[in-house]
């Protein structure tokens, strides 16, 4: 089947199965290209909550679709790829942060939506990259335990006065980024602006003109009086971000920003989700619940950035 014989084949299966396609901006050209919406974690989880689609194919990774069902348990989440997971999220476990727990046991439990429902669920409250700051600052906690990602830590207690206790995860894909990446760019690109992801190291959002979350950084793109855009953040960015600003100039800040499990759905695999109903992402309601409470409560925190 050629690429138009599959857009035309899954868009009578989404028809036929009232589906709607969410892609995650890191995800491949040709899925985004498709999907009814794209977005970061924060957007598309707002996003599965609120839809009437009976049926979401969710383009992203394991812990996207896992959140998707947690918020929206009556509709079909469907995962195309089931190997794609995070790293990130996989460097945490229950007994992990129980064991913190204890340690501190007068701390609220922060954690970034990249984690798995059972994280989430034994956590006081969620948060992403485009809110942590505020998460944080929302509660009434002098110490946070803030899990898996030490990077975007490091960068919320920047904003914060509260006591941060990090979990030691990153992002085997942003953390790649380095100082002299930065610098190399710059050098190449001197009248160009950095925009970095908060996943990178604290040494590296340092460095930028600005630091924010896929969605933050899509904006910063559109506003900016600058016309070279150096982009600390996963390759699969740019299609938005050329598609919206065809006359600026966006450059990778660094070759290794391509996260590999983000990659691994396509179109040929979106028409099998939907053709065979396949992979059916659920959680067990004893996991599902406290995981909504904690998404849930995220979801009420007020913005003060638009996101
Ligand atoms: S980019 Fe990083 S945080 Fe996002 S899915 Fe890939 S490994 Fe996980």
């Amino acid at each position: 089947m050629n690429k138009a014989e599959l857009k035309a084949e899954i868009a009578a299966l989404k028809k036929r199965h009232k589906a709607v396609i969410l892609a995650h901006n890191y995800q491949v050209d040709e899925v985004q290209e498709i999907a009814d919406y794209t977005g970061d974690s924060f957007a598309l989880s707002k996003l599965a909550a609120s839809i009437t689609a009976e049926v979401i194919v969710l383009c992203g990774v394991r812990f996207m679709a896992e959140s998707a069902y947690i918020l929206s348990p009556d509709k079909t989440i469907l995962q195309p790829d089931i190997q794609a997971g995070c790293p990130l999220a996989e460097s945490i476990n229950p007994e992990g942060l129980e064991a913190k727990k204890k340690e501190y046991p007068e701390a609220a439990v922060v954690c970034y939506v990249n984690s798995s429902a059972e994280i989430k669920a034994l956590s006081d409250i969620c948060c992403t990259s485009s809110n942590a700051v505020e998460v944080v600052n929302s509660l009434k906690e002098r110490e946070v335990i803030f899990v898996p990602d030490k990077n975007l830590a490091s960068f919320v207690a920047v904003y914060t006065d509260k006591k941060i206790i990090p979990w030691e995860g990153c992002c085997a894909t942003h953390n790649e980024v380095t100082v002299d990446d930065v610098y190399k760019l710059r050098n190449l690109y001197p009248d160009g602006v950095v925009t970095v992801h908060p996943e990178c190291r604290s040494e590296v959002t340092a460095l930028a003109d600005h630091v924010g979350s896929t969605n933050q950084i899509i904006k910063f793109a559109k506003e900016t009086a600058a016309k070279k855009i150096i982009v600390g953040t996963e390759i699969g960015t740019l299609f938005k971000l050329k598609k919206d600003n065809p006359q600026k100039e966006f450059y990778l800040l660094s070759r290794k920003l391509i996260c590999p499990d983000m990659k691994l759905n396509n179109m040929a695999k979106i028409k099998d989700a939907l053709t065979y109903m396949q992979h059916q992402i659920t959680v067990p309601d004893r996991i599902r619940k406290p995981a909504f409470r904690s998404l849930n409560r995220m979801l009420q925190v007020k913005m003060k950035r638009v996101v």
